[in-house]
Parts: C-alpha cells; structure tokens; sequence
C-alpha cells in the first residue's frame, strides 16, 4: 500500500491539470477508470476559449487562463496550445436587446467586445442569412485551444516531477480514518492525505463514498457534428458564430465546419453517445441561420457537461468532510479555465486562500465554495 500527500480522482483535464499543480508540492497519484486518460467529456469538446461566457465568476475564471495557454511554462507543450480566432454573436430583432445588455455587463469584467452591424456580420461570415441577423457583438480576444496537446503537456508534466498515473483504476471505496484516506482503485489500496474529486459526471458519486452530501451535480448530453464547408469556401477566418440565446453554435475546426445545438438532455453518468435528434435539430438551426447546406455528417459526438444549480464550477474543501476536495461541475467550461482552476484548487488545499492573480482580477473563493447555499439548496439528501 502506497503513501501519498494527495490523490486525484479522474484523469480529464481538471484531474490532470490539478495533479500537475499539486505535484510541486507533495507525492500525487492520479486515478482513472478508463485505459486512457480524456476519454469522457475532455475528449469531446469543442476547444474554444472566449472571455463573453458564463457568469462573471466563470468569465474572471476564463481571464485568469489566458496567460497561461499563450504564454505557458517553458517546456511544457511541444506545440502551440491556443490560436487567436474570434467569436461573432448573432441576434435576430427580438434578441438584439438581450445581447446589447449581455454584452455591457461582460464588458465592465473587462472582455474586449464591440457591435456590429448586420452588414459587418455578413463580411465576416458570408453565409448568415441577412434575414436572420439584425446585429451582432463581436469578442476579439477568443482562443481556440489544443485540448489534445494540453491534457498530454499536463500529463507529461505531472510525470516528470514524479507524479504517478494510475490508469484502468476505478475508486471504489474511500475511507477516512485519523486526517489519512484509504482509497480502493481496482485491486490496489492506496493512502493519501487529501482526496480530490475531479471525476466529471461521476463526482457526485465520488462525493458519496466519501460521505459528503451531494452537490446537486447534473450531467447534461451536449452533441456536436462536423461537416464539409462550401467548395472553395475560405473558412480559416470565419469567426466562431454564436446564436444571441445559445440556440446553436457553429465554427471552424481545421479544414471542417463543428457546429452543436447547444443540446442539454439530462443523463445519467455515462460514455454518452449521440442522438439522432439532436443531430438534426444541429443541421436545421444551421441550416436555418445559414446559407450551408449539410448534406453529409463527417463526425458526430456527444459529452456530459456537468453543472451545479448556479452554473459556476465547484472549487474548494467540502464543508463537512474534511480532506476531500471538490473541483467539479466545469459544465461547457472546463478546458477554457482548467490552468486557472487547477491553480485556485491547488492554493486553496495549501494555504487555504487563492493566488493574488486571482484575487486581483475579483476572484474569491466564495464564488466556487463548496459551502456556498446555492449548491445545497439544490442537493438532494445524502
Ligand atoms: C460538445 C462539447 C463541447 C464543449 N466545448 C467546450 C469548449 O469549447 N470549451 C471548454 O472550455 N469546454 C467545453 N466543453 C466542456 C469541457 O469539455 C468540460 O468542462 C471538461 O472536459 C470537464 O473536464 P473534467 O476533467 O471535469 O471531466 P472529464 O473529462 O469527464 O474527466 C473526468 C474523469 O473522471 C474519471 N472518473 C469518473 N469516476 C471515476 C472513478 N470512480 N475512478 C476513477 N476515475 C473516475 C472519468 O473516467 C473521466 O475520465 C464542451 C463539452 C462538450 C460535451
């Protein structure tokens, strides 16, 4: 039986980057159900980063990580991790006054945003229908990342300061006796003094071997497609077209177009799979928006985001267990704050407070506390 400081449950992009933090500072295992590392939501994501999304906790948290995906650690990637792109959101008539006023409140945290005419629009993207667009806001500052590269540079990293990934590992029980947790993965037992939870869709079950209440976690199916963009169509500067209510969203994805109806069916924990439905309402609202015609599907996929009842992750000591952390419920933003929330998590379980480039921007740990009413409001008996 294997002694360590801290174990992380879940190999997806939170576990890795939080093991990779974590491991400067004690002896980390990192465990994982599945042969490979990235297999459930990580693996399925749509791989942009943009400063106008979520709620203002979720956008500070989204700040907070640009600095790393553009300037990483030296040694850490390989390649590039983030490429400049933009994002256009569109509005009909009877949407433009939701999005003007979404807009200015993203604008005061400090997003860089700017109107746009339809006719901008249009220049921009040719495709959008004139008569489904009345204006549009434009954010300048996207990114969009390489989730491959970025879980493996994490992964390499946690390995080489020594980190170690246990793979094919399901945790089965834990167990907490005098501040030490006694953790069954597979066949093997392991000790550690701190446990955290970044099992995904499956931290509330996590959080229940641990005895803590639930966090009202739910997993929600979110399906997306790529398909051919028009011949000779020049889409390497096409924004990222994002409906004003998040009806759909559509994109370039190297030499493809990725779009998603912005689907969130409830589901249980699961290696969830496309529905056919969705995939059809995904080509009817592009279609509808659009001149494109989708005649032919490349690829469809689907992922569990997971959120809690307020929509901001979950970061910090549960109330009640002590030494079992939670960094869960990242729902559609999980890989554009994973540097930043690593980094809170990792300060959080040292010192008890967050780093001062977090806190300059208006982060606390308030916003993402396990304690916070929101959750258990919502959250159903142990
Ligand atoms: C279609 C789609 C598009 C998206 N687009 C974006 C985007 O553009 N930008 C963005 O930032 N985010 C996006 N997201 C969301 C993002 O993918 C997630 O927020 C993020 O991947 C969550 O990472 P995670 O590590 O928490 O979860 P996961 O990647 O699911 O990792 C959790 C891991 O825990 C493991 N696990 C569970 N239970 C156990 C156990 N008992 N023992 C051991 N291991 C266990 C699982 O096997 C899994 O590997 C998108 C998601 C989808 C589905």
């Amino acid at each position: 039986m294997q002694t360590y400081e801290f174990a992380v449950i879940g190999a997806g992009i939170a576990g890795a980057s939080v093991a990779y933090e974590l491991q400067s500072h004690g002896r980390t295992l990192l465990l994982e159900q599945e042969p490979l590392p990235g297999h459930h939501t990580t693996g399925r994501s749509a791989a942009f980063s943009f400063e106008s999304y979520g709620d203002r906790a979720v956008r500070l948290l989204t700040q907070a990580a640009r600095r790393f995906f553009e300037d990483p650690p030296e040694g850490f990637a390989q390649h590039r991790l983030a490429q400049p792109c933009s994002v256009l959101w569109i509005a009909r008539s009877e949407q433009a006054q939701r999005l003007v006023e979404h807009a200015k409140r993203v604008a005061s945290d400090g997003a860089k945003l700017s109107q746009v005419s339809a006719a901008e629009a249009l220049q921009m993207c040719p495709v959008l229908r004139e008569d489904q667009i009345a204006m549009g806001v434009v954010d300048e500052r996207a990114l969009h990342l390489d989730v491959a590269g970025l879980l493996d540079a994490y992964l390499a990293g946690f390995r080489a300061r020594g980190g170690i990934l246990a793979t094919r590992a399901a945790v089965t029980e834990l167990r907490s006796s005098g501040g030490v947790w006694e953790i069954h993965a597979g066949d093997t037992r392991h000790l550690a003094r701190v446990v955290v939870n970044a099992a995904g869709a499956w931290a509330d079950a996590i959080g229940a071997l641990a005895g803590a209440r639930s966090i009202g976690l739910r997993p929600l199916r979110r399906t997306a497609i790529t398909f051919d963009p028009p011949a000779g169509a020049n889409i390497a500067d096409w924004p990222c077209v994002v409906d004003a209510d998040e009806a759909f969203y559509v994109k370039p994805e190297g030499a493809q177009l990725l779009a998603s109806p912005c689907d969130e069916s409830p589901f249980p924990p699961c290696d969830v799979t496309p529905d056919e439905i969705d995939i059809a309402v995904a080509v009817d609202r592009v279609m509808r928006a659009t001149t494109l015609e989708i005649r032919h599907i490349q690829h469809s996929w689907a992922g569990l985001r997971s959120f809690v009842a307020d929509r901001v992750p979950v970061i910090g000591v549960d109330p009640e267990v002590p030494g079992f952390f939670w960094l869960a419920g990242q729902g559609g933003i999980g890989i554009m704050t994973a540097p930043s929330a690593a980094r809170a998590a990792t300060s959080l379980i040292l010192d008890g407070a967050l780093p001062a480039d977090l806190t300059s921007l208006g982060i606390t740990a308030e916003m993402f506390a396990a304690s916070r009413p929101a959750l258990r409001a919502e959250a159903p008996n142990r």
